[in-house]
């Protein structure tokens, strides 16, 4: 089930667990395009459909230190968007800036 945000109802919200996965896949194609942008500076621009997909996809066939350098730029940036965004709070919502803290699975008997 997707939680949706309580105050506009869309599915935006981003949970701190998933912010890290988020913001270092971020952080990977970050690296991964500036490494392609700085191979293409000298390459001819008629390029054919789906040539630069390839090329991209080429680059993470060499893992190594490019997912590295990727996943530390996204850690950081993780670690700054839980610490200044979400502070003691566990959702942001991306649509309208509501941050929820989460509810306990298993409410206490009443
Ligand atoms: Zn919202």
């Amino acid at each position: 089930m997707i939680k949706t945000c309580t105050i506009c109802n869309s599915a935006t919200l981003v949970h701190r667990q998933n912010l890290r996965t988020l913001v270092v896949v971020a952080g990977i194609l970050d690296v991964l395009l500036r490494i392609h942008v700085e191979r293409q500076q000298d390459a001819p621009t008629n390029h054919a459909p789906w040539e630069q997909l390839g090329k991209l996809v080429a680059l993470l066939a060499k893992p190594t230190p490019l997912l590295a350098e990727g996943t530390a730029q996204g850690e950081t940036l993780a670690d700054n968007v839980a610490k200044h965004w979400l502070g003691t709070f566990d959702s942001l919502c991306l649509n309208c800036g509501f941050l929820l803290m989460d509810e306990p699975d298993d409410p206490a008997p009443g």
